[in-house]
């Protein structure tokens, strides 16, 4: 499988997260969660006009799911999905608008605060995890494709299986540093308290998979 390249503008955004220039890391679960209500948004406004969809709100919700063992922190949702094609395109490619540059070059300006104003999107994911796996399966497919990256050098897409539609983000958390810890983003009281903070307006359900030892 062919590993493919960021475009030169994504590669920047990165290249910054990656290397964590924002204090506020704790920003990158508001992303996800934000990208996974507008996954649920979409199916739900496509309902409206689409008879042959039924919106059962009970079915639609976000979930995320700590796992200290094995250090990942998963965001999970019963969203729109992404294709192949919408994986290659709305994941390898970031800053379609115009918002990247006037977000980056206020940051240089005004410091890190900014970034509390602005959303910085899907590679915020980069902040706390060195490897981020999607994988998604879009409304009216029966296939769901595994989107993988460690950062700057690419992203490779492969076949996944996936009973449901929806999405999964899958961050394998960084481990600690002498300057930093990550612990915290897969301790349930913390990511409780991070989504009180940011996610509080979210319209659908936040549900949190908790391991009982
Ligand atoms: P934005 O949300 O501002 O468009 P992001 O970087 O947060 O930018 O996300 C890029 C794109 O990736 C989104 O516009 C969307 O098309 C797609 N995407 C990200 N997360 C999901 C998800 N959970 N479900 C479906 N599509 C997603
Ligand atoms: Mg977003």
């Amino acid at each position: 499988m062919e590993k493919k390249q960021f475009q030169a503008e994504s590669k920047r955004l990165l290249e910054m997260m990656i290397n964590s220039i924002y204090t506020q890391k704790e920003i990158f679960l508001r992303e996800l969660i934000s990208n996974a209500s507008d996954a649920i948004d979409k199916i739900y406004y496509k309902a409206l006009t689409d008879p042959n969809i039924e919106f059962n709100k009970d079915d639609y919700y976000i979930k995320i799911i700590p796992d200290k063992e094995n250090r990942t922190l998963t965001i999970s949702d019963t969203g729109i999905g992404m294709t192949k094609e919408e994986l290659d395109t709305n994941l390898g490619v970031i800053a379609k608008s115009g918002s990247l540059a006037f977000k980056t070059e206020h940051e240089a300006k005004d410091g890190h605060n900014i970034i509390g104003q602005f959303g910085v999107g899907f590679y915020s994911a980069f902040m706390v995890a060195d490897t981020v796996t999607v994988i998604s399966k879009a409304l009216g497919s029966d296939e769901a494709y595994r989107w993988e990256s460690s950062g700057v050098d690419g992203y490779i897409i492969t076949p996944a299986e996936k009973e449901h539609v929806g999405t999964d983000i899958i961050l394998k958390i960084k481990a600690n540093t002498e300057e930093e810890s990550y612990d915290e983003f897969l301790e349930e009281y913390r990511l409780r308290q991070i989504v009180k903070k940011y996610s509080d307006f979210i319209r659908y359900p936040i549900k949190m998979d908790v391991k009982v030892t």
